[in-house]
């Protein structure tokens, strides 16, 4: 299935959805929700099984944000709890507070210590916008009610939802889950990011009915994520990005009983790692898995384990894979890894002759692979294959390297 780490890859997509879709969805809201009209009590099972499967795939950000969500969604459906001391605008804000500083933190699971510490961050940082918005320390400056009438003057669809002081918070949130969705992107980021999204865009119409929706929709994309990021965690490989030796296994089952294993091995890898550290050694593999990953005709990479990883063809005959094995190890051979010299100064050159020369500061590195193939057929299982494709890398091992063998049939 190749849609779904494209899907995975593509860390924008919930936001992208959640957004759109509410988007869309709230133009009509009488046309659109009136099935949820007598379900207003759906998002607290939906939420509470959201923040339950989160908490056990050690999400704890999904967790609280879950959490925060079924608060919301209780204070918009119970006006009476909290009186006129908190209006719903601002009880958005603080959800979007907190999520805005939930994306800077780790998912460091559900350990009391770790939810008190949680806990008290989460209320600091509410308590502080709570403060903001309902206390006078900004609003009754004179500065800020001159930029406010400015404001609703110059932008009054928005004024007629925002304060200044509203649209300026969800501004600083905004940047700051930009730059955390792009630094690194990752899928768990973004949902956090589309969470505040959701928050925003409730201001324009906060009714039970459009709350409810979003909290459900909300949970729903949380289970949705939750299971794409277990699966990512399952099938994928955490150094290389390529598909994982479990991802292997549950191919090779689903196959037929023919097709070809390669197993592929860097050569004098631990000769490489002792020269160049432990991290070059782990740029090389995730340049390799890249090589690999890239093989085309049919072929799949997977990396096996180390500096192992197998290929795998299939309906091919190990004769039918021998050229496309061999420019692949070809063309590793000949790549130019760049790396950077360990014993840089430590401070600044002084004149322009003392600057290093470019070819000092980098060096440009090579590694070669030896790749070993057999066939999988009626009278060989998978594991005879592979011990038989594991002793072909051998004799590849054993013929001087960089060189691609099959096995004896
Ligand atoms: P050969 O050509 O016979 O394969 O020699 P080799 O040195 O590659 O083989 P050996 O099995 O002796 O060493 C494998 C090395 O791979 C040892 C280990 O330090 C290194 N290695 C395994 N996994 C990783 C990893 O994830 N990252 C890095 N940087 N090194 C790894
Ligand atoms: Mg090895
Ligand atoms: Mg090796």
């Amino acid at each position: 299935m190749k849609f779904l780490p494209a899907l995975i890859n593509n860390t924008l997509l919930p936001i992208i959805a959640l957004t759109f879709g509410f988007t869309v969805i709230s133009t009509y809201p009488a046309e659109t929700l009136f099935w949820l009209q007598d379900k207003n009590w759906l998002p607290y099972p939906l939420l509470i099984i959201a923040a339950v499967i989160a908490s056990q795939f050690n999400q704890s950000r999904y967790f609280y944000v879950c959490l925060l969500w079924l608060g919301l969604f209780t204070l918009v459906d119970n006006p009476k709890l909290l009186g006129e001391s908190l209006s719903n605008t601002t009880a958005l804000l603080i959800v979007a507070g907190v999520t805005s500083l939930l994306l800077w933190q780790q998912d460091k699971g559900l350990r009391l210590f770790n939810v008190l510490l949680s806990a008290l961050l989460i209320a600091i940082t509410g308590g502080l916008i709570a403060w903001l918005l309902l206390g006078d320390v900004v609003t009754s400056t004179v500065q800020y009610q001159a930029w406010s009438s400015d404001y609703a003057t110059l932008l009054p669809s928005i004024a007629k939802h925002l304060t200044l002081l509203e649209l300026a918070l969800y501004f600083i949130f905004f940047l700051n889950a930009a730059i955390r969705v792009s630094l690194p992107p990752k899928l768990n980021h973004s949902l956090l990011a589309a969470s505040l999204c959701l928050l925003a865009i409730l201001n324009t119409n906060l009714t039970l009915q459009m709350m409810a929706f979003a909290s459900s929709l909300f949970a729903l994309i949380t289970v949705i994520i939750v299971l794409l990021d277990s699966h990512t965690m399952a099938f994928k490989d955490e150094l290389t990005g390529i598909s994982s030796r479990r991802a292997l296994m549950h191919f090779t089952k689903s196959l037929f009983n023919n097709y070809t294993i390669v197993m592929a091995d860097v050569d004098h890898f631990k000769a490489f790692n002792d020269k160049y550290g432990h991290d070059v050694g782990d740029q090389v593999l995730r340049m390799v898995a890249q090589q690999l990953n890239q093989v085309g005709k049919g072929g799949r990479a997977f990396r096996y384990g180390g500096e192992e990883f197998t290929l795998v063809f299939p309906r091919k005959k190990p004769e039918q894979v021998f050229e496309i094995v061999d420019a692949l190890r070809e063309g590793i051979a000949q790549y130019p890894l760049v790396i950077r010299q360990p014993d840089r100064p430590k401070s600044k050159p002084k004149s322009e002759d003392e600057k290093p020369k470019p070819q000092q500061k980098q060096q440009t590195v090579h590694v070669t692979m030896s790749f070993g193939a057999a066939l999988r057929n009626k009278q060989t299982n998978f594991e005879q294959a592979l011990k038989l494709a594991d002793e072909a890398l051998y004799k590849a091992k054993k013929a001087g390297r960089n060189n691609v063998q099959m096995a004896d049939a």
